[in-house]
């Protein structure tokens, strides 16, 4: 089922939104061999692997609610599943079962990026049904999700996708696209041979386009700042930086907290307010250069946006930002 209800026919006011119906299956992505520069890492962290000179990232919003999803809720058009992205139809962020009925039909995604292992946003059986080859997790808890996604595997009787390890900072390229997890600011309880679990938010780039998909996180760290050359602290000419100043074209962020700036989760969930003001500020700044049109998005809504029509949430936003709806599809610049 497909609940476009009022929402999608907004479509025609955005002229980067791409309908759904365009969607057709897309072959799946190769994987590069290695050739020698991996440092012991899988063939996709090699430093020399190219990637799309094409512009332009298509997103689909599988899901873009907050946790607590219910079956039931499927019958409201304007319910958000659990967060989850499709890019160019062949990699998933994030990824639970709530949101196999928002993949395009014949859409077989090769790919799977974890940003945490919370329940709303890791789902061993969603991985193993999803038919992904590769999931990629922060490094702190790839052994415990390797184990994780082979029971879920040996129980389903299907292929188990390989589980890497993903440190951050470290770009792996796949399908075209060059994924960097960095830190986010987030948490769980999950500890793994005694490390606690770090969690990421995801750098993607395409050509020019570089998107950061940030959930969850509460604002953002200052070195994933710097490690996306975002922070503007750093300039060119400051030689004692390791990472160079580079501008996002894309932008997409949590606002968990609704509008409200006084949710007991301020260390680990952010607001409209939040991520008004980064993206007001990196504006300001040159370090997010948004193509003319083009608006920055809050997508894994709770509180009182949960179950509001985006376009009744738009009215309170500043004219920066949109909202996310399941089954929005648009091409980022
Ligand atoms: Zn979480």
């Amino acid at each position: 089922m497909c609940y476009t209800g009022g929402m999608e026919n907004n479509v025609s006011r955005r002229s980067f939104l791409v309908s759904s119906t365009a969607l057709a299956a897309v072959a799946g992505c190769t994987t590069a061999k290695a050739d020698g520069k991996t440092e012991g890492l899988p063939a996709q962290f090699s430093t020399d692997l190219p990637i799309s000179k094409e512009s332009g990232i298509r997103v689909r919003f599988l899901g873009s609610g907050a946790a607590g999803w219910r079956p039931e809720w499927a019958q409201n058009p304007y319910a958000r599943r659990q967060s989850s992205v499709l890019i160019e139809n062949k990699v998933l962020i994030d990824f639970t079962m709530c949101s196999f009925d928002k993949l395009p039909e014949g859409c077989h995604p090769e790919v799977l990026f974890q940003t945490h292992s919370h329940g709303d946003h890791y789902n061993p059986k969603a991985a193993v049904k999803s038919g992904v080859k590769r999931m990629y997790v922060q490094e702190t808890w790839a052994d415990a999700a390797r184990e994780e996604v082979g029971k879920a595997a040996a129980k389903l009787g299907l292929p188990a996708p390989e589980v890497i390890g993903l440190p951050f900072g470290k770009p792996v390229v796949e399908c075209g696209m060059r994924f960097t997890g960095v830190p986010a600011n987030h948490s769980t309880s999950r500890v793994t041979n005694g490390v606690l679990e770090r969690t990421s938010v995801y750098l993607v780039e395409k050509g020019a386009s570089r998107l950061l998909y940030a959930t969850d996180t509460g604002g953002l760290m200052g070195d994933a700042a710097r490690m996306i050359g975002i922070d503007p602290h750093i300039t060119a000419g400051a030689k004692a930086f390791v990472h160079k100043p580079q501008a996002l074209t894309a932008f997409i962020m949590e606002a968990t907290d609704g509008d409200s700036d006084e949710d007991f989760r301020l260390f680990v969930h952010s607001s409209v307010q939040t991520v008004s003001r980064i993206v007001n500020m990196l504006i300001k700044y040159g370090r997010l250069a948004l193509p003319s049109g083009q608006h920055a998005y809050i997508t894994h809504l709770g509180l009182k946006y949960r179950d509001w029509p985006s376009e009744q949430i738009e009215k309170e936003l500043p004219d920066t930002l949109r909202a996310a709806y399941d089954g929005l599809e648009v091409v980022l610049g």
